[in-house]
């Protein structure tokens, strides 16, 4: 790998010409923007869940089996809360926003905190594929409207009690069927894409169309492989089919890119991907970045 230095350069002179660019992003994101999931700030936040449920981090608190509604919106309106209802937009989204907002750019995220348009960028501009903390759906996914939650959570939290319960009425029912809401959030096959959420991935498509055969940087940011699916294999295969755009990818572990050896895909690390023929020298087009996102950020801002 060449050294920091270098790639800052060549990733400074990629934007620099760049007619598109496209950003993509991950949990890792909005970590390095200071919105942990686990560690000191878990701690801080839900010492009395971590007493109770032995939870050790967000994440996994995510998918906790809580007995009855009360308890779960107990836990949720304050993970909700915390993560976008009551959090405001962080300097390095903004920093990013700074970054490339003289350009024809467009977002992709699987994150659901907001931190995009709540940074700068214009919502037009973002697809987030995997829903928003900031609205409640029909649980059975009954109709496909979303229901703004700012205000009902934030009165759920002023009303947890000292057993980690919300009050029962203020548990939310879908007016249409009777069913519980439940957060707009893609984790089973009841998710609600409503009629924004595909305007949004129309967008989307649309401006990767029209990229095709331009100059493109891809931006990738902390895409691991929960949901390699939607932004970070994607990102990879348009890189290599296309010789005028380059991968930049943001990653403090997984630099790898999958490469089909013998009809089957292997996840080969940087440093052996000149090892395989790739694709219009995409080894040549990608440029690896473990080191901080913000600490590179700043450099490119210079
Ligand atoms: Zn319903």
């Amino acid at each position: 790998m060449k050294n920091l230095s270098e790639r800052i350069k060549e990733i400074r002179e990629a934007i620099k010409d760049a007619e598109y660019i496209i950003i993509g992003a991950g949990a890792g994101l909005s970590t390095a923007a200071g919105l942990e999931y686990g560690g000191q700030r878990f701690i801080d936040n839900f010492s009395d869940y971590i007493s109770k449920y032995q939870m050790t981090d967000m994440y996994t608190a995510g998918f906790y089996p809580f007995e009855t509604l009360e308890e779960k919106w107990g836990y949720w309106s304050k993970h909700i809360y915390i993560n976008d209802v009551g959090a405001e937009g962080t300097r390095l989204y903004e920093k990013l926003h700074e970054l490339v907002k003289d350009k024809q750019y467009f977002v992709i995220t699987t994150n659901v905190d907001n931190q995009f348009t709540k940074s700068g960028f214009p919502s037009n501009k973002v697809y987030a594929t995997q829903g928003s903390y900031n609205y409640f759906q029909c649980s059975k996914a009954c109709h496909d409207s979303l229901y703004k939650n700012t205000g009902i959570i934030k009165e759920m939290v002023d009303n947890i009690d000292e057993e980690l319960k919300i009050p029962g009425d203020m548990v939310p029912y879908c007016p249409k069927c009777g069913e519980p809401l439940d957060t707009n959030l893609r984790k089973d096959s009841y998710f609600v894409e409503d009629v924004y959420w595909h305007k949004q991935k129309e967008a989307y498509q649309k401006f990767l169309n029209e990229a095709k055969n331009h100059k493109t940087v891809l931006l990738e940011f902390g895409v691991g492989f929960n949901t390699p699916a939607i932004i970070r294999f994607p990102f990879e295969s348009m890189t290599e089919k296309m010789p005028e755009w380059t991968l930049v990818r943001f990653n403090l572990e997984y630099l790898q890119v999958a490469v089909k050896v013998n009809g089957n895909w292997k996840l080969v690390p940087f440093d052996l991907l000149g090892n395989y023929s790739l694709p219009n020298d995409f080894n040549k087009r990608y440029i690896p970045v473990s080191e901080d996102i913000e600490t590179v950020v700043d450099e490119l801002l210079k």
